[in-house]
């Protein structure tokens, strides 16, 4: 176990490092934060930093051996930029999470394997093979590429009368996989830790509301039927176990509504704190950031339990965070701004919190 005054490299400087740096320093963990990015948001509030490429191993060793345990904001860490780390530092999640979580293909697999539920999904590699999983899936489904999608970029609907061979080409010509349509009534999402000891806790589930691919707002808890909450978790202390989990994990689900109830389906693993967690800052005993440092410094986890009946995080987009005065002078809305420099149209400039009684 790590001991207060120890070090925490974060990769990656954007406003989930520098959400894990503040929440660290409460604990006297100090961060050193490695982002390519200079005027990344991270670098305000880190003890250390190393502005440099990923795949600079010189100032990736040089990184490591300044730290004692490295962990990262996002997912799309190069392999080799971990396998570098992990010559000298245990890296948390263990990398083998990132190979899993940065190819969609790779991770739906996984998920059938556990008994998990996901889309109907085909491997898709160029137009013949994307004609026959749209005759498998029938329309309309959806095209994604394999590696690097996020807030609904790299990716395609294929409606009826969509074009295949300009579908394939929007997204670059690159792997791909087509799911097929899942007609769901709520988006869901578990945000819960396992500790190295294997202790594992999950936050209330929570509801996620999208606006233009990007999510808007989240509230905890989801209206959903206390079993299938249950089966949400169940499904994701299934997946952190599999994968030997060691942090904060989030599962994006689908709640589609059935006769005898609803069914879960996962689209999306993030080996990370996640957005719809943000809500656990001001709405829980342990926010998502101070649980993923104590689980990756080898501490005990904190209580996950929720403040209040109700917690409502919506995000500032863009010029949304413009109005920070008025929301400052809202006593019931907790602000929290990431420091941007530049603030654009889509861009995730801060979020707001309501805790109601
Ligand atoms: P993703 O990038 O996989 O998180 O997808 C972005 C959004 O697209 C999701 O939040 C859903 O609203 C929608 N979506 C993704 N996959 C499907 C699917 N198989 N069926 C229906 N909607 C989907």
């Amino acid at each position: 176990m790590l001991k207060p005054g120890a070090t925490v490299g974060i990769l990656g400087g954007g406003q989930l490092a520098r959400m894990l740096a503040t929440a660290g320093a409460r604990l006297g963990l100090k961060s050193h934060v490695f982002s390519p990015v200079a005027d990344d948001p991270a670098f305000d509030v880190c003890a250390a930093r190393t502005c440099a490429d990923f795949l600079d191993e010189a100032a990736l060793a040089a990184f490591a051996e300044s730290v004692d345990v490295v962990t990262y904001e996002f997912e799309n860490v190069p392999a080799r930029t971990a396998e570098v780390l992990e010559a000298h530092r245990p890296v948390r999640p263990n990398p083998k999470v990132l190979a899993l979580t940065q190819d969609r293909l790779i991770e739906k697999q996984f998920m059938r394997g556990l008994g998990v539920a996901t889309a109907d999904f085909v491997d898709v590699c160029d137009v013949d093979s994307l004609a026959r999983a749209v005759a498998r899936l029938g329309r309309p489904a959806i095209l994604k590429t394999r590696r690097f999608g996020y807030d609904g970029k790299g990716q395609a609907r294929i409606g009826e009368g969509v074009d295949l061979t300009q579908a394939l080409a929007s997204l670059g010509a690159v792997p791909a996989i087509l799911e097929g349509f899942v007609p769901f009534s709520k988006e869901v999402s578990v945000v819960a830790a396992r500790g190295l000891d294997g202790d594992f806790r999950a936050y209330d589930i929570c509801e996620n509301v999208h606006e233009h691919h990007i999510l808007a707002t989240t509230i905890a808890p989801a209206a959903i039927a206390d079993e299938t909450a249950q089966a949400a978790i169940d499904m994701t202390r299934r997946i952190a176990e599999a994968a030997d989990y060691v942090g904060v994990i989030a599962v994006e689900m689908f709640v589609v509504p059935e006769a005898q109830g609803e069914r879960l389906i996962v689209n999306e693993i993030a080996p990370r704190v996640h957005n719809s967690g943000h809500w656990t800052l001001d709405g829980a005993v342990t926010s998502q950031f101070e649980q993923h440092m104590r689980a990756i410094a080898g501490m005990p986890l904190g209580a996950t339990r929720r403040h209040g009946s109700q917690v409502v995080m919506r995000n500032l987009i863009g010029a949304d965070a413009d109005k920070w005065a008025e929301i400052l002078a809202d006593d019931g809305a907790c602000l929290h701004l990431y420091g941007k420099k530049e603030s654009r149209p889509g861009r995730k400039m801060g979020h707001v919190t309501r805790v109601f009684p």
